[in-house]
């Protein structure tokens, strides 16, 4: 039999992914049925040992880099070979979903289940990737360590990041106990593949099972302080005041305007917002927030950032406060391996799957990736198209479909890309 015939009778096992989500989901579980695990926390670390242990019950080897990105070994024919990778991230936001990263990284472990039990040898090793820090909300930028692997951020810089609370990233990934000695991006890989739940209500309202991934829509993230002066809330007029909370209302509102005014497919958001001294009876002297802003076009994402700058300039000299704008993180668009895609739709096709082409929303760490690897994602809905949020739903069908999906673009990736 040839290695296509042979591979194409192997599937996930649905029951088994199934139950590694909602088992994992207990490493941080809340009352709501979400999950807050933010990265290297204590629940970090527990949801790390358990992938671990259970990718060794696989017969795997588990590694992990500086950035304590973990790697999960099968090995192949030719070890000599980059490996063929899958992989996503396990950490997620303050009030998270069961779904967001990890089912790519379960749906990728599923797929080492199965070549484990069916006892199938591929060409390349497969290795599977739990990638440091891809929320973003503990330690700013998102996609850190995927970053520093496709050498978009250095070790150095990463490793001095400071939470809100001033504690440093490096600090954190130590006390944890999971910086490796292996530098991180010096692991040739052949090709990677991210599955992934859609975060938007697209998938769901085409009723499509398969989102087939070409590529990621550019954004950029700015932290904005306004300063104004800090005054008695009784005793200070209001034609004297340099309030800036007032300020920042106006900004806020701009951000929505801008976004809008640069549809359809255009968003902004300020999610994060510091007020201080944040007391009732004192005038607002500072304020610090966030701005997020996307397109699939860099160039609508240019002209929204112009706009959005001399607004915001405008409202601040308008309020007798200054204003201090830093970008702090740029990802342009990504497109992805045109090879890589169309063996995800081709596995769609063979399994008869309902599917569409999609350009992601929001970032993933395959958009780095895509700089140092032919790269690919897969998409499947959730519901109400609802994430970032503990209410956060997929159907398990839909979880084993993608995972069959990963499993045989792996598979096709493994032929494919066996020259050497
Ligand atoms: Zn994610």
């Amino acid at each position: 039999m040839s290695d296509l015939a042979k591979n194409s009778n192997l599937r996930i096992d649905g029951t088994a992914l199934w139950a590694d989500l909602m088992e994992t989901a207990q490493f941080g579980g809340t009352n709501k049925g979400g999950v807050r695990r933010l990265t290297l926390t204590k629940e970090d670390k527990q949801v790390r040992d358990w992938f671990m242990q259970t990718c060794q019950s696989l017969g795997c080897e588990v590694s992990y880099d500086s950035m304590g990105n973990l790697f999960a070994r099968r090995p192949g024919q030719d070890n000599n070979l980059p490996p063929i990778t899958m992989g996503s991230h396990l950490d997620t936001q303050p009030t998270g979903g069961k779904f967001d990263g990890i089912l790519g990284v379960l749906g990728g472990l599923a797929v080492l289940r199965t070549l484990h039990q069916s006892g199938y040898v591929t060409r390349h090793p497969i290795e599977l990737i739990n990638w440091t820090n891809e929320e973003g909300s503990r330690f700013s930028p998102p996609m850190m360590c995927s970053g520093v692997f496709a050498g978009i951020f250095t070790e150095a810089e990463v490793l001095e990041k400071r939470d809100r609370a001033g504690i440093r990233f490096g600090d954190e990934l130590d006390a944890i106990g999971y910086r490796g000695k292996e530098i991180c991006g010096q692991h040739p890989i052949s090709a990677y593949f991210e599955l992934h739940i859609e975060q938007g209500p697209i998938l769901e309202a085409e009723d499509k099972i398969i989102g087939i991934v070409t590529g990621i829509q550019g954004a950029r993230w700015y932290e904005v302080t306004v300063r104004g002066k800090d005054a008695h809330a009784g005793s200070t007029p209001m034609t004297l005041r340099h309030d800036a909370l007032v300020a920042t209302a106006g900004m806020i509102e701009a951000v929505s305007k801008v976004a809008k005014a640069h549809g359809p497919s255009a968003v902004g958001t300020v999610g994060l917002i510091e007020n201080r001294p944040n007391s009732s009876n004192v005038v607002p002297g500072e304020v610090f927030f966030t701005v997020d802003i996307r397109d699939p076009d860099d160039a609508v994402v240019l002209r929204m950032e112009q706009d959005l700058k001399a607004l915001m300039e405008k409202i601040a000299s308008d309020n007798k406060v200054t204003v201090d704008i830093v970008q702090i993180w740029d990802a342009p668009a990504v497109h992805f391996d045109p090879s890589c895609v169309d063996m995800v739709e081709q596995t769609t096709l063979e399994k008869g799957y309902t599917a569409r082409r999609i350009v992601s929303g929001p970032g993933h760490d395959a958009g780095y990736l895509a700089h140092v690897a032919p790269t690919a994602m897969i998409f499947v809905p959730c519901k109400d198209g609802l994430s970032h949020n503990e209410e956060e739903s997929i159907l398990e069908e839909d979880a084993e479909k993608g995972a069959n999906v990963l499993l045989g673009a792996v598979l096709k990736a493994d032929v494919k890309f066996n020259s050497k």
